[in-house]
């Protein structure tokens, strides 16, 4: 049995699930089901991995980037494996209230499944119940180019690939194929996003806005160091998408509990943050947690929570009209919790 990082009350927990919300953090391979991988080897996943457990903590980021691959990539060996993945992790996220989830898988793991890209980027798209806008993110590593520059090439024209993000240790040499690549990408039609923020510290923040051109931060919480900085991605409307309980289980500096994280002081100085989970399989947590999580310890307010949940929804890769129709369906929400409006649809106290 999980044991649950954060619980609340049965009315709080009914309306998070309820708050109309996203998920645009969310690894597919990073959240491989427990039982998917426990029909495969019964005895090696009988009880829960240990890094399950509320307390646990990872010793660096490259300790949890072997247990990736020990864990979960060997999975993923053909499009069927992807879909049976894809199925459980996106029920999950409806059944949380997601109205629109944004997964990345590792591109250069399809070098080792059977199926092609396109393929693969299907099977997982036929998974999403229904109701559930799914879009689909390639991730790749700081040096993937040299041994895999074919099929990043090739991603930018697969139709259902919605973008591109840079993942892996973040402390890597940057390369500069990304700085042409990720240009290529938007002139395609893909967004872009890049990890930044988590393990480096603001500068690099500002080099990836300034060489990437990405308006879509993952992390990025180390960029409270800078004051400018923040300022910055405030005047500019660039997206952080948090995921709090990772940055607790994997020590990200500054960040010795729950209480200290920088999502509170980064709300309030009026950058758009949305509200996320990473990787579930390795740390064991649920959506709503991170909801639990910033009430209970970051002292957000419904209200507050829900502007969260409404800057997921801005962001959202959807036409105009299902996009209105989503704002509607939050705002119809928003009004029925006698939530505080002008904290609910205010830019998070915009500064300067
Ligand atoms: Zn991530």
């Amino acid at each position: 049995m999980r044991i649950p990082h954060y619980t609340a009350s049965a009315d709080f927990t009914r309306f998070v699930r309820a708050l109309p919300k996203t998920e645009t953090h969310l690894h597919l391979e990073g959240s491989t089901p427990l039982e998917l991988l426990r029909e495969l080897e019964p005895d090696r996943f009988r009880t829960p991995p240990p890094f399950w457990q509320p307390g646990f903590r990872y010793d660096s980021f490259d300790q949890f980037m072997g247990l990736y691959d020990e864990y979960c990539m060997d999975f993923y060996r053909s499009a069927q494996r992807y879909h049976d993945a894809a199925k459980i992790v996106l029920a999950t996220c409806a059944e949380q209230g997601c109205r629109y989830v944004e997964t990345s898988i590792h591109l250069p793991g399809l070098a080792a499944a059977n199926d092609s890209g396109p393929e693969v980027l299907a099977a997982i798209r036929e998974a999403a119940p229904a109701g559930l806008e799914v879009r689909i993110f390639a991730g790749m590593c700081h040096n993937d180019y040299a041994a895999h520059g074919p099929l990043i090439e090739a991603a930018l024209g697969w139709k259902d690939l919605a973008g591109i993000d840079l993942h892996g240790p973040e402390y890597w040499r940057m390369e500069t194929w990304s700085i042409d690549l990720w240009r290529r990408a938007r002139d395609a039609g893909k967004m872009t996003k890049a990890h930044a923020g988590e393990f480096m510290p603001a500068p690099f923040v500002r080099w990836i806005l300034d060489n990437l051109g990405v308006r879509r931060i993952e992390h990025g919480v180390r960029s409270v160091e800078d004051p400018e900085l923040v300022r910055l991605l405030a005047r500019e409307r660039i997206t952080l998408d948090i995921c709090p309980i990772s940055n607790v289980k994997l020590a990200v500096q500054g960040i010795g509990s729950m209480a200290e994280h920088p999502i509170r002081a980064l709300f309030d100085a009026g950058v758009p943050v949305t509200l996320n989970s990473d990787d579930t399989f390795f740390f064991g947590n649920r959506l709503e947690e991170e909801y639990f999580a910033l009430h209970q310890e970051l002292r957000f307010t419904r209200s507050e929570l829900a502007r969260i949940a409404l800057n997921g929804i801005e962001i959202a890769l959807l036409d105009p009209d299902r996009k209105q129709a989503l704002k509607a369906e939050w705002k119809a929400f928003a009004e029925a919790e006698s939530l505080d409006l002008s904290v609910a649809e205010g830019s998070n106290r915009l500064v300067g």
